[in-house]
């Protein structure tokens, strides 16, 4: 496997949907710039992405596309999680709380791209009583609301404070607000 770093896979999965939408990468990763340049540095690298120049309205631009193997790599990549889901599955369902925890434990992070990639959702994450492996993202401070997980636009005390809105009492630099409530802020 090419691609050791989830992020990564969330970045190479978003340009093979969407092309090389950055703002969407950025809304969907919570990436900051730099972050999503090493990515794409590391695709390019390894021919997971090719990049061609497109001459436009406003002079040249750079276009990048998944490559055939970027492509062979995803498809691998999410049969893997397919797998790994069933295996999930099959411990639920035959072994118990325990066993299922401590195999969730050794791939931290593993559940939450299963729903990334819509192997999962989280309706049935809850159905099947698993809606906790995601629960590492906390809920919105002010409204409670889950923050979800696919979309996930949050809004932390610096972007509060970089558009001057009063910061919600008892806030602490780790929470986050949903946008709803982050444009209440604003009114
Ligand atoms: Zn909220």
């Amino acid at each position: 496997m090419n691609l050791p770093d989830y992020d990564h896979i969330k970045v190479l999965g978003i340009i093979d949907e969407l092309g090389p939408n950055i703002s969407a990468i950025k809304k969907r990763t919570m990436l900051g710039m730099e972050q999503i340049e090493r990515a794409l540095e590391f695709f390019e690298k390894n021919g997971l992405i090719e990049k061609s120049q497109s001459r436009g309205f406003f002079g040249n631009s750079v276009i990048y596309r998944t490559s055939q193997s970027g492509k062979d790599e995803l498809a691998q990549y999410i049969q893997y999680l397919k797998d790994q889901w069933k295996e999930i599955i099959d411990i639920a369902s035959q072994k118990g709380r325990a066993e299922l925890d401590e195999s969730v434990r050794t791939k931290p992070g593993i559940v939450s791209l299963m729903v990334f990639f819509g192997i999962v959702d989280l309706s049935l994450l809850s159905r099947l009583n698993l809606r906790h492996l995601v629960s590492a993202n906390t809920p919105c401070y002010v409204c409670k609301k889950e923050l979800d997980l696919k979309f996930m636009q949050k809004f932390t005390i610096r972007e509060i404070q970089k558009c001057h809105f009063a910061i919600p009492a008892g806030m602490a630099i780790s929470d986050s607000i949903c946008a709803e409530c982050f444009d209440h802020l604003g009114k």
